[in-house]
């Protein structure tokens, strides 16, 4: 049995047909760049989310970036951000000359911890940037409530997360990425919606902030060689928007395969002693980009060696937290005890997860993981 943490060949048969049509299409019209699919895609995706401004660009990084960018910050402002996350996040932070401010993230559901809010912020504080780790929102009511009596920006890291739904008190449903001020997403192969190379994209409702933002991504310009804002050259393939395309249609499908199979291993799994398996918000629905357990007392590493020695993957995100990367120790700062980042860091696993994973397959796993407990 050939286990894989993803499977991209498994998925792309199964729309092979309209998916080489569609690149076919690109190919033929060799409109590469800013093809007609491009504005389609990003239109379809709008939709989709039901927000006012989609802007491609080349990947989830340059969309964390650009939306900083948009924000007129100054050298020196302080951007709050969770300890425990992939380094995108925080690094275009410190490219833009800003600070790192990193906070610790809830021991259950993984992001950011709402109590440390309140200890980061200071007079220099200007943004949060929520991470919806590894398919699940992070406390978009409780974050939004405090950014508005701060008055500070939110930009929320969708990359994880597209498609997720977010339930307010009120009983209001947005998806996620669409709550903040801006929201970034991630089109990399892996990703729940996953190109065939790299992309990316922002989204936000504010019709200055999307004007600004596209004119960013594409030299500062709206009006070819005339620059308003210095700007970078970040652009969406026409070819991975034709895929995205064909794709985007999947989504809610390949989210319920995810969130299946996740609840199939969670039914397995919940009842082993030193295991726990992810915790379900009430506010959230979950698209388990990972599904991710922790394993208690130190065995962690140990499990994982045991699982692939077996052939069957399973992967550590993150081993080491913001605030112990060498790149980190000098240009941001920790706020409050980062306890629950340092536990997560030695305890997590995340087992294989994506669409095409078969009951045989997860049976194979389970035992496996039951065997190294027995
Ligand atoms: C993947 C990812 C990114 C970066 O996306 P790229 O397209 O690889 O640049 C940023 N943040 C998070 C949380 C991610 O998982």
């Amino acid at each position: 049995m050939n286990i894989q943490m993803v499977d991209l060949k498994g998925q792309y048969l199964k729309i092979k047909e309209e998916v080489d049509a569609e690149i076919s299409k690109v190919i033929e019209n060799t409109a590469f760049i800013n093809g007609p699919k491009v504005k389609e895609f990003a239109q379809n995706l709008a939709d989709y989310l039901n927000v006012k401004h989609v802007i491609p660009c080349a990947n989830g990084t340059d969309a964390l970036q650009i939306a900083l960018m948009s924000l007129d910050l100054n050298p020196g402002d302080e951007v709050i951000v969770p300890a425990f996350t992939y380094v995108a996040t925080a690094e275009v932070i410190g490219l833009l000359g800003l600070t790192p401010v990193l906070v610790d993230v809830e021991a259950d559901t993984f992001n950011i911890k709402i109590d440390e809010l309140e200890t980061a912020i200071t007079g220099k504080t200007k943004v949060i940037v929520p991470v919806h780790l590894f398919g699940q929102c992070a406390n978009m009511e409780d974050i939004m409530l405090f950014a508005d009596k701060h008055n500070l920006f939110v930009i929320e890291d969708n990359a994880q997360a597209i498609g997720a739904d977010y339930t307010f008190s009120d009983g209001r449903v947005q998806k996620s990425g669409t709550i903040g001020t801006i929201g970034c997403t991630s089109f990399f192969p892996s990703k729940n919606l996953g190109c065939y190379g790299d992309g990316g994209a922002i989204f936000t409702n504010d019709d200055e902030l999307g004007q600004k933002i596209r004119m960013i991504a594409n030299h500062g310009q709206n009006k070819k060689y005339f620059h308003k804002f210095i700007g970078v050259n970040s652009r969406l393939d026409t070819i991975q928007a034709a895929i995205l395309d064909v794709k985007l249609k999947h989504l809610d499908g390949y989210g319920k395969a995810r969130f299946d199979a996740a609840m199939y291993y969670s039914e397995n799994l919940k009842d082993i002693e030193g295991v726990t398996v992810p915790v379900l918000s009430e506010f959230s629905s979950h698209v388990f980009h990972q599904y991710t357990i922790i394993v208690e007392n130190g065995k962690r590493d140990e499990l994982q060696n045991f699982l692939n020695e077996k052939e069957i993957p399973a992967n550590i995100y993150y081993p080491l937290p913001l605030n112990e990367q060498e790149a980190f120790k000098n240009i941001s700062k920790v706020k409050g005890n980062l306890k629950n980042t340092q536990i997560l860091c030695n305890s997590v696993l995340s087992l294989p997860i994506h669409t095409e994973l078969t009951k045989e397959q997860q049976n194979l796993i389970i035992n496996t993981i039951k065997q190294f407990f027995s």
